[in-house]
C-alpha cells in the first residue's frame, strides 16, 4: 500500500463562524481520494466537527495545543480537550509559532507527545529561513529541526505523525520552492527518517509540501516522487482554489 495523498489546510486567525461552515462545507463537498484535513480556529471545531465529522476523508484539526497535560495555563488548550471533542490532528511546530511565540524544540515535542497520547495524529512542521537557504545551510537546519524532535518519539506511534516541509521564505510570501527544490528536500527529508529509523519508517511517511502552494502550482509541486501533498495556507481560504488543490494529483 503506497503513502496516502493529503491536502490540509490552515487557515490561522480568520473567517468568522458563519464564514468556516460555508468554507469546511464547500470543501467536503469536494473531496475525491485525497484526504482533506482542515484547521480552523479553536471556537469553530466543535461545530465543524459535529457538522461534517462522517464524511469520508474529511479530518478536522487544531492549530495549537499546550505542551501541559492541564492546570493552571490560563487561555490554554490541552490535547486531551481536543481530543474529547473528536479532533483527529493536532498541528505542531509551524513557523508562526516558532517565530511569534517563540516555541523550542523541546515545547514542540512535548506538545507532539501530548497529542500522541491522546490519540491525535500530528502534522510536524519545519523548514529553514531565507538567509539559511542563501547561506546553504538549509539541509542542515531541516536535519537538525528533524533530530531534535523526531528521536524523541516513541517508534511505534510514528504512524500517526505527518511531516510538513515548510521554507519560511516561502510561507505568505507568494514565492514557492521549485518543483526541484521541493522533491530535492522532501528526499532528503526520507533519508534523514530512515537514518533515524528505518527505511520501510521513511517509505511510509507521508511529506507535504507546504510555502505559497495554489491553484496554480500544486499539480507541478505535487509530481515529486517525494512530495505527498500539501500544506495550505492562503488558498485554503477559497473554496474554488483548495478544491483545485485537491485534485491537482497526478
Ligand atoms: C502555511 O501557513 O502553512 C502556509 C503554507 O501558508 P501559505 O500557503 O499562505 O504560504
Amino acid at each position: 500500500m503506497g503513502r496516502k495523498k493529503i491536502v490540509a489546510g490552515n487557515w490561522k486567525m480568520n473567517t468568522t463562524l458563519n464564514e468556516a461552515l460555508d468554507l469546511a462545507s464547500g470543501i467536503k463537498n469536494n473531496t475525491n481520494n485525497t484526504d482533506v484535513i482542515i484547521f480552523p480556529p479553536f471556537p469553530f471545531l466543535k461545530t465543524i466537527i459535529d457538522s461534517f465529522k462522517t464524511i469520508n476523508g474529511f479530518y478536522v484539526g487544531a492549530q495549537n495545543c499546550n505542551a501541559n497535560s492541564k492546570g493552571a495555563f490560563t487561555g490554554e488548550v490541552s490535547a486531551h480537550m481536543l481530543s474529547s471533542i473528536g479532533c483527529d490532528y493536532i498541528m505542531v511546530g509551524h513557523s508562526e509559532r516558532r517565530q511569534y511565540f517563540k516555541e523550542t524544540n523541546e515545547e514542540l515535542l512535548a506538545k507532539i507527545n501530548q497529542a500522541l497520547e491522546h490519540n491525535l495524529k500530528v502534522i510536524f512542521c519545519f523548514g529553514e529561513q531565507l538567509q539559511e537557504r542563501k547561506n546553504n545551510q538549509h539541509f542542515n537546519t531541516v536535519e537538525t529541526q528533524l533530530n531534535e524532535v523526531l528521536i524523541h518519539l516513541p517508534k511505534d506511534k510514528l504512524s500517526n505523525l505527518i511531516l510538513a516541509y515548510e521554507p519560511v521564505w516561502a510561507i505568505g510570501t507568494g514565492e514557492t520552492a521549485s518543483p526541484e527544490q521541493a522533491q530535492e528536500m522532501h528526499a532528503f527529508i526520507r533519508s534523514v527518517i530512515a537514518t533515524l529509523f528505518s527505511n520501510t519508517i521513511a517509505n511510509d511517511m507521508c511529506i507535504l509540501y507546504g510555502g505559497s502552494c495554489n491553484a496554480q502550482n500544486a499539480r507541478e509541486l505535487f509530481a515529486g516522487k517525494d512530495v505527498d501533498g500539501g500544506l495550505i495556507g492562503g488558498a485554503s481560504l477559497k473554496i474554488e482554489d483548495f478544491t483545485t488543490i485537491i485534485h491537482s494529483f497526478t
